[in-house]
Order: structure tokens, then C-alpha cells, then sequence
């Protein structure tokens, strides 16, 4: 049990490096304010009843999102849910809409809909598939590309993508996506095209752009349409035998 508790911290801290202590407190909710409303699924204390029922059913959708993608579910993340930001904050989830540690998916009230299980979930359920090692080189952009494409979120969806075109506004190109492999690559690009800047944005009546998260779904949503679970599973086999991602995922592409 301890050992298992470490282990958890262990990945915490390879995924996150930040929020690590705050993050490690999902590993005993209901000694932090949360309320178990089914076996996998917690509710900030104090929710309303339909929080509950609203999350089985997102927590049902998002599930069946992810076996669509992956073929089948090797995960079963432990959701958390918060209905105050304060919440969020107390748990480590600044600055973002929902997050995973590991096999802990946290939401924020802005989260608490399927998209965000959903593309928290593939996180989780890709981590589920890789080796270690294959894990540690899988390139950031690739992940999140693949998250965005299952969660189906409104905020990078490919009319969002055209939309970004129509207003030209600069977004990165496909050679330059593919750059973004390490955490911090991606969250430097991440604030280089102004994703961080939505707040702002939105205060001034402006309209919330979304260009880095939108690049990586608009490639790999026609990436998956072409070659569904089958090729995502070859490219997860190919990786996990210590195959380059750039040539796996050029071989995975081909496949009829
Ligand atoms: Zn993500």
C-alpha cells in the first residue's frame, strides 16, 4: 500500500513537476472535503444532488469516447470533481481547466462536462499503454493532439481551427507542431501564440483563442478518422518496442 502510495507520487511528480503536494492530497479525498458519490467518482462537499448524477453520466460518455478511440479501456481514473475554484486552487489546478496526476483526474467548476474527462482520461489511458520509457519520449504535442481529438471540446474543435484561419490568426504550422515534444516546449508555444492570455481576452469582450491545442487536435482528428484505433494501437506497439516516434507515426499513417 505504501509502496503504492509512492509509486503514485513518483508519477505525480514526472507528470506535473509542479503542484506535487497538493496534487499527492487526491490520494485520500475525503480527508480534503470531498464526498464519494460512486465508487470512482468524488464531489467537492457541499454540491448539489444532480452534481452527482451529472457526473456518472459525463464520467459513462467520457468513457465510451476513449474505448472508441483506444479499441478498449485499460484506465479507470479516480474523478474529482470541484464546484469552486478555490477548490481547484487548494489541489494544485491553477491556470488550467482540469488536469491529471497520474490515475487522479481533477476538474474545475469550468470542467465539469465529458470533453474535459474525456481528454483527461486519454492522458491517463495512453500512459496506461506505454512503457516507460516509451512514456517519457512520446511527444507532448502528439498526446495532447490525441486528447483534443476524443474529448470533442467546443474550445478546439476544428471550427474553431477554421475560424482561427479565416481571422488569421498566427498559429503554429504542422512542421512546427511536431517540435513541441517536451512539457515545457509546449507550454513555451503554448504562451508564445497567447493561449495563456483567454482571460484577458474574454474581459475585454475580445474572442478566446485557442491556436497551439487547436493545431495539435486539427492534425491528429484526421490522423484518428484516418486510421482509427488500429493505427493508434500499431503506433502505441511500435513505440513500446523502441521504434522513433517520428517513423512509427509515419509508418502508423500509412496503414490502410
Ligand atoms: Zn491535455
Amino acid at each position: 500500500m505504501r509502496q503504492s502510495w509512492i509509486i503514485a507520487l513518483l508519477a505525480v511528480s514526472l507528470l506535473c513537476g509542479c503542484s506535487v503536494l497538493q496534487g499527492g492530497k487526491l490520494l485520500a479525498p475525503e480527508s480534503f472535503g470531498f464526498t464519494q458519490v460512486a465508487p470512482s467518482i468524488y464531489v467537492e462537499a457541499g454540491a448539489d444532488k444532480t452534481a452527482g448524477s451529472n457526473l456518472r453520466a459525463a464520467v459513462n460518455k467520457a468513457e465510451e469516447a476513449i474505448r472508441l478511440a483506444y479499441g478498449t479501456v485499460n484506465s479507470h481514473p479516480v474523478v474529482h470533481a470541484c464546484i469552486t475554484e478555490e477548490c481547484y486552487e487548494a489541489f494544485g489546478g491553477r491556470g488550467s481547466v482540469a488536469k491529471v496526476y497520474g490515475d487522479r483526474i481533477l476538474l474545475s467548476p469550468r470542467g465539469l462536462n465529458w470533453h474535459f474527462l474525456a481528454h483527461e482520461w486519454s492522458h491517463a489511458e495512453m500512459r496506461s499503454r506505454l512503457t516507460l520509457h516509451a512514456g517519457w519520449h512520446l511527444p507532448q504535442w502528439f498526446d495532447e493532439g490525441v486528447a483534443v481529438a476524443i474529448s470533442e471540446a467546443p474550445e478546439h474543435s476544428e471550427s474553431h481551427w477554421q475560424f482561427l484561419v479565416a481571422a488569421n490568426v498566427p498559429r503554429p504550422t504542422r512542421e512546427e507542431l511536431h517540435t513541441f515534444k517536451s512539457l515545457r516546449q509546449w507550454l513555451d508555444a503554448v504562451h508564445r501564440y497567447g493561449e495563456d492570455k483567454n482571460v484577458q481576452r474574454k474581459a475585454k469582450g475580445e474572442p478566446e483563442i485557442r491556436p497551439v491545442y487547436s493545431a495539435a487536435g486539427h492534425e491528429l482528428r484526421h490522423w484518428l478518422a484516418e486510421v482509427g484505433s488500429p493505427g493508434l494501437l500499431a503506433l502505441i506497439a511500435r513505440l513500446n518496442d523502441g521504434e522513433d516516434f517520428e517513423s512509427a507515426y509515419q509508418k502508423s499513417s500509412q496503414q490502410p
